[in-house]
């Protein structure tokens, strides 16, 4: 299933970028910002990696150093994938019209000047021997056109496929790969905030967790402690990570207060850590 997923999602990537730059006459695979950020290649990595990851996270299978691996390869297969279609879709209509909608025949039933048939080598020379590029400023909308030689273009060919690999492997991370994941119970773990408590409490909550033998009663210890109120400009968020089959767990101790925006902003220093038995998680979420 990921692999049909995987190959549908990666084959609609590579024709996804080619039509839509047909339709907008807009390179978007190979747009960058300032020039050298290859948003373009980001972004068909990440495209072409999403089906592959989301479903591996859907399917409950883990995000490793391999997957980020292929990821990072599927980005890159991607990013020459479109070139690759880009050359097999086009065709020169009677009229002498390149096109990407089969009508007349393919590039390859042509020759160059030099009398030579065009193959995929030749369309990706001239593909890179002149460009041009739309730039855009920050966030300014005016757009700059320019056009670039040969080895720049290479450059920026290969930076686009550095953008592809880092968008590929990247992917894994927003789909899953930081999500602690179960190896015994090949589950990811699920995140839940437990309790808003009163700042006093925060003191008496880590003496709690921290004396090991009251067991599985903590649960109910917790339970009891004071919540914060909506008014209060500080509270410390109680929020547990765990595996849903094993309930192997912990929590994270957090204490919270409102900044001058009244935006709220984690005391770095007091945050902490601890792993809690498998009974007073099945306990705290249940
Ligand atoms: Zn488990």
């Amino acid at each position: 299933m990921i692999m049909l997923f995987t190959l549908l999602g990666f084959i609609a990537t590579i024709l996804g970028f080619v039509y839509l730059t047909e339709i907008t006459g807009y390179v978007i695979h190979s747009y960058t910002f300032y020039a050298i950020v290859p948003v373009g290649g980001f972004l068909v990595g990440m495209a072409a990696t999403a089906a592959f990851f989301f479903s591996r996270k859907f399917f409950q299978k883990p995000i490793k150093i391999k997957e980020y691996i292929i990821g990072a390869l599927l980005g890159i297969a991607a990013y020459a994938g479109i070139y690759y279609a880009s050359y097999l879709t086009l065709y020169i209509s009677p009229e002498g019209e390149p096109n990407r909608w089969f009508r007349g025949e393919h590039i390859s039933n042509f020759e160059s000047e030099d009398g030579k048939t065009i193959t995929f080598s030749r369309y990706m020379e001239a593909e890179l021997s002149e460009v041009t590029h739309s730039l855009s400023r920050g966030r300014s909308l005016r757009r700059r056109e320019f056009t670039t030689g040969e080895t720049i273009n290479v450059l920026l060919l290969l930076l686009q496929l550095l953008g592809a690999v880092v968008g590929g492997a990247l992917m894994g991370l927003i789909a899953g790969g930081a999500v602690r994941y179960c190896d015994k119970c090949k589950k990811y773990m699920l995140e839940k905030e437990l309790f808003r408590l009163h700042p006093d409490e925060y003191s008496k909550l880590i003496e709690l967790v921290e004396r090991k033998e009251i067991g599985f009663s903590l649960a109910d210890s917790i339970k009891n402690l004071n919540n914060a109120s909506s008014t209060d400009a500080q509270y410390v968020n109680v929020s547990i990570e765990y595996c849903p089959t094993c309930h192997t767990g912990h929590l994270t101790i957090k204490s919270m207060k409102k900044n001058e925006k009244s935006k709220e902003e984690e005391i770095p220093e007091f945050t902490k850590t601890v792993i809690v038995a498998n009974d007073v998680t099945r306990s705290l979420v249940a």
